[in-house]
């Protein structure tokens, strides 16, 4: 039977990075992804992730902050460009808690940004339709990560550092066998000192043979790019759009899924989704198309606010969230087996700390600790009704 330090189930961004990172420093890893690297059924494929660092909780900002130069090395080391920096804005109506609590943040860690009414932010984004009521942040680190590519890079790089990455091979059982743990697919039985749980969407079902049964519900959320209007429309010219013209934007709201989205990147259009908006689904659905009266509805938001980017539907797409009843993401070692660790269920937000994230999963797999602050996602907390 093989016998790795460490096996990873699962390979997405979380799993990737994982692998990448601990491959890296020597370790015998395997990981093992039920797909092909880069599959369309899960959380990390697509053409685009925002990264920021304005965030409401000042531990994703200092997160972010870590995961910034981790994304820059990794470019670095692979020759490949990640991360495309654009500048973001976040709006809303004054007194929106979220918005509020983002600007408070920023603030009270230093960060440099900017605030901005309607006047000043259609000064400089005048393919912004606002009310007058409306108030601004500009944050410029803020950027694209091009999401099935740093999925490939890390994958690639961990190979290139050693890790046996199979592709198609679900794990099917996962125990703890003693101080270590014995993972079976439908090929093989592997032994590991280790187990690093980073199964996204199909965490759950899984996590349940090793005794955990997560509040976590998976939902199906779309995506939509459509292309600028033309300039008889009288709306400007299309590279209005263009990264260094246009920012990404979060428009945030009281009640209901806020909407955000990216300058023309990836596709000759922009790019605008609603948080949080989709149906729950089950782990095993396979229903993947994406519907039309969302895609009307996303249309619909552009034509409202951002007139000139609403043209003709040029292609969707669904992807899953897997949300924490907090919304908070899940990184902590097993509570009766600390030689497993469990990461990523990331609420549609965990992408941009990606590669961080494998550091700190690699970081708990070899030694049970980490600098960096994770505190909000322990298994302990009351929201997941664990126990400790
Ligand atoms: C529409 C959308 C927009 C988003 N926008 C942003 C954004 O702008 N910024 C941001 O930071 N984040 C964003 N996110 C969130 C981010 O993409 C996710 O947090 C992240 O991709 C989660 O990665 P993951 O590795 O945990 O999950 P996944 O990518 O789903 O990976 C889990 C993997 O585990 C594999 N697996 C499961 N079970 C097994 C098994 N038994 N054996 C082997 N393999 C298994 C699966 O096949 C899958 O490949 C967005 C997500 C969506 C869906």
């Amino acid at each position: 039977m093989p016998h790795y330090d460490v096996i990873v189930v699962g390979g997405g961004v979380m799993g990737c990075a994982t692998a990448y990172h601990l491959a890296k420093r020597g370790r015998r890893v395997l990981l093992l992804e039920q797909f092909a690297i880069g599959h369309d059924r899960g959380s990390s494929h697509g053409h685009s992730r925002i990264f920021r660092l304005a965030y409401d909780a000042p531990d994703y900002v200092r997160l972010a902050q870590a995961a910034y130069p981790l994304w820059r090395a990794l470019e670095h080391d692979s020759h490949t460009d990640l991360l495309f920096q654009t500048g973001g804005l976040d709006y809303a109506l004054p007194g929106t808690p979220t918005f509020e609590a983002t600007r408070a943040t920023l603030t009270a860690l230093g960060i440099e940004f900017e605030q901005l009414d309607r006047v000043t932010i259609t000064e400089r984004f005048p393919q912004f339709q606002l009310p007058d009521d409306i108030v601004g942040i500009y944050q410029r680190d803020s950027g694209i990560l091009d999401a099935s590519r740093c999925v490939a890079t890390l994958a690639a790089e961990a190979r290139r550092h050693g890790a046996d990455v199979r592709e198609n091979e679900p794990a099917r059982q996962l125990s703890a066998a003693g101080a270590g743990v014995e993972v079976r697919s439908d090929t093989a039985t592997y032994l590991a000192d280790r187990l690093v749980v980073t199964a996204g969407a199909w965490a759950r079902p899984l996590l349940r043979q090793l005794g955990l049964d997560l509040p976590l519900t998976v939902t199906r959320e779309q995506v939509a790019f459509f292309a600028p209007r033309t300039a008889d429309a009288g709306l400007g010219d299309p590279d209005q759009f263009a990264p260094g013209r246009f920012p990404i934007f979060i428009h945030h709201v009281i009640e209901g899924p806020s909407a955000y989205g990216f300058p023309a990147f990836g596709l000759p259009g922009v790019k605008v989704a609603f948080h949080q908006g989709g149906p729950v689904i089950a782990p095993e659905s396979e229903e993947r198309a994406a519907d039309a009266s969302i895609t009307a509805a996303l249309h619909d938001y552009l034509s409202r606010w951002i007139p000139g980017a609403a043209g003709a539907l040029l292609f969707s797409q669904t992807c899953r969230y897997t949300n924490t009843p907090d919304e908070h993401f899940i990184i902590d070692q097993h509570p009766a087996h600390s030689q497993i660790v469990i990461g990523s269920p990331c609420s549609g937000h965990g992408f941009k700390f990606g590669v961080l994230i494998g550091a700190i999963l690699a970081d708990l797999a070899e030694r049970g600790a980490t600098e960096h602050p994770i505190g909000m996602f322990g298994l302990g907390r009351p929201e997941l009704g664990v126990g400790s």
